[in-house]
């Protein structure tokens, strides 16, 4: 399992790529989230936008879901060894497709479905991609608003947008060897992320596993992310580097 991020910026981010990461296993990949910036951090990999087979997404914020429009065109357009699969959350399906129909409905061969442009499996729990198996986690970002995080045991943990969920993150402590944790980065406490602060109060152990994203420009530069990972046991993703 290889897991290398397209982008780890947060949703106002304008020098990095927004939070997604591509994994890679057995003889495919799947992404989780798919950003517009994703195209600009697969080119830099050498790799189009038909390589990408699978797809989750973890909610409907337009940092995480807005570029499967043109990842949509781009396969129909230019078919790659399969049709995207996308993966989506029973309950984000419907409200998917509203924020995609507008520019994927009319074409000049008639009227599309949102099942013309991915072979789309909803999930509620967990399902499976080549034998690896990807566990839903229901996430605390911003209420009545559906969004989830993904466990993939023995790999990782991937938090998605959320508020710090303690007890959930000690509990799966011992069962992942990594942890991608969002954290904002930023002084003023925002109510729907995790802070440094309170990731601060985990037991060093668990620190220790956990790869930051989602993170503020601040950290664009590898020597601030240096002298961040001088002070904290902590270590902020870095863009296009792999993970294992
Ligand atoms: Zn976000
Ligand atoms: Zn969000």
């Amino acid at each position: 399992m290889k897991v290398t991020f397209l982008g780890c910026g947060d949703g106002f981010s304008v020098e990095q790529g927004h939070n997604s990461a591509l994994l890679t296993f057995a003889d495919t990949n799947l992404c989780i989230d798919f950003p517009e910036t994703n195209h600009l951090g697969l080119h830099q990999l050498g790799m189009k936008l038909n390589q990408i087979e699978h797809i989750f997404i973890t909610h409907l914020h337009e940092d995480h879901v807005n570029g499967l429009q043109k990842l949509a065109l781009f396969h129909r357009v230019y078919p790659g060894r399969m049709k995207p699969k996308l993966y989506v959350p029973t309950g984000l399906k419907d409200d998917l497709w509203q924020t995609l129909r507008h520019g994927l409905e009319l074409t000049t061969r008639g009227k599309r479905a949102f099942e013309d442009y991915f072979d789309i499996e909803c999930v509620e729990k967990e399902f499976a991609v080549s034998g690896v198996n990807f566990e839903l986690v229901p996430t605390l970002h911003v209420p009545d608003m559906l969004s989830y995080g993904l466990l993939c045991k023995p790999f990782f943990y991937f938090s998605g947008d959320t508020r710090l969920d303690e007890s959930y993150i000690r509990s799966i402590a011992d069962e992942v060897q990594t942890m991608y944790h969002e954290c904002h980065m930023q002084d003023d406490q925002l109510p729907s992320h995790t802070s440094l602060e309170e990731l601060l109060t985990l037991p060093e152990f668990i620190q220790a596993k956990m790869i930051l994203m989602h993170y503020v420009d601040d950290y664009v530069e590898a020597d601030q992310r240096e002298k961040f990972h001088q002070v904290y046991k902590l270590r902020l993703a870095e863009p296009l580097l792999e993970y294992s």
